[in-house]
């Protein structure tokens, strides 16, 4: 929507908003630290009227649901180009010639709905209209383009949080141990409050964060698009691993779906850049505020 040309938007973006087609994002590469972009190893070389990629990706979102047509691939046009003018974006279709789904990825044994693909480039060759943007633009569209979707991962992990929270309930207020119904030990309502308290903590900066974005942008947002991603799935596993243990055996299978919601949040605080980073960014902007 911000970087297509107007053949683009009408060829992918109105089939994909139509719910006809879906899409993936592959910049992630298995052979290379990718938490750091700029380690992203796929060449797209320019060959006349075509460019032609070479590469390996995974963790695909969404790129084993047969609907998936289209992938967004970044790679390095130019390698020898400025750190952060290397890599561009590029649309690839899946059904041409190179482009092999090689698996799928579980996670922790599950496989999520629309999949998570390894994916191998071999000699891909597509028009040079297929680009997006222009050379080099590759990390500024990825800039724009995961800032505002991680506060959507924050908003999903608020809503695992408020499930696991009421299953954690009404599980203890149906179940007596030991003269009474498990929720009247002291434990366990200390885990109900604390999970209620944790979760009302992040969902105020989730608020604060998307008032933020309404009100300077996605880049004046950035550092409370990052302190969510790592807070609201934190607080999500707390209380997943909480309403787990207040099931006892059945907290871990899949006769309920707090095994599976905790291994969705376990994932979000590695997918779209681990924690780590955006905890350094976070430390750098405080840093930055002292520095005479
Ligand atoms: C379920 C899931 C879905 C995903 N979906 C997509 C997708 O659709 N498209 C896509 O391209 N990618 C996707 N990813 C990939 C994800 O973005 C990467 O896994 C992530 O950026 C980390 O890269 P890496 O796996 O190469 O880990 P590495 O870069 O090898 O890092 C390993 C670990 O090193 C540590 N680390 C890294 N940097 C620092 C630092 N600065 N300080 C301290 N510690 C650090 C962190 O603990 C990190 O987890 C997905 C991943 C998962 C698990």
């Amino acid at each position: 929507m911000l970087f297509g040309t107007d053949e683009q938007k009408q060829r992918w973006l109105e089939p994909l908003l139509d719910g006809r087609i879906r899409s993936g994002f592959s910049m992630t590469e298995p052979d290379v630290a990718s938490s750091d972009a700029r380690n992203i190893t796929t060449s797209i070389r320019r060959d006349g009227d075509d460019y032609v990629i070479n590469g390996r990706k995974w963790w695909t979102t969404g790129a084993a649901d047969p609907n998936c047509e289209l992938l967004i691939l970044m790679g390095k046009t130019d390698p020898d180009a400025e750190t952060y003018r290397q890599q561009s974006m590029i649309l690839v279709p899946m059904d041409t010639p190179g482009v092999t789904f090689v698996r799928s990825l579980p996670i922790y044994g599950y496989h999520d709905q629309h999949g998570h693909g390894e994916i191998l480039f071999e000699d891909v060759r597509v028009p040079v209209g297929n680009l997006l943007g222009e050379e080099g633009s590759g990390f500024a569209i990825a800039q724009a383009r995961l800032g505002p979707g991680r506060i959507h991962h924050a908003m999903r992990a608020i809503g695992m949080a408020e499930r696991g929270l009421e299953l954690m309930v009404t599980r203890t207020m149906s179940r007596d141990a030991f003269g009474g119904p498990i929720s009247d030990q002291g434990v366990v309502r200390t885990w109900i409050a604390e999970s209620r308290m944790e979760i009302e903590q992040a969902r105020l900066l989730v608020l604060k964060t998307a008032w933020l974005i309404d009100q300077v942008g996605v880049k004046g947002a950035a550092t409370e698009i990052a302190a969510i991603k790592v807070v609201a799935p934190r607080v999500a596993r707390a209380v997943l691993d909480r309403a787990i243990q207040s099931h006892g055996g059945g907290g871990v299978t899949d006769d309920f779906p707090i095994a599976r919601m905790w291994a969705s949040a376990r994932i979000l605080g590695i997918a779209d850049g681990p924690d780590e980073v955006h905890i350094r960014s976070v430390a750098r902007v405080e840093l930055k505020k002292h520095r005479v």
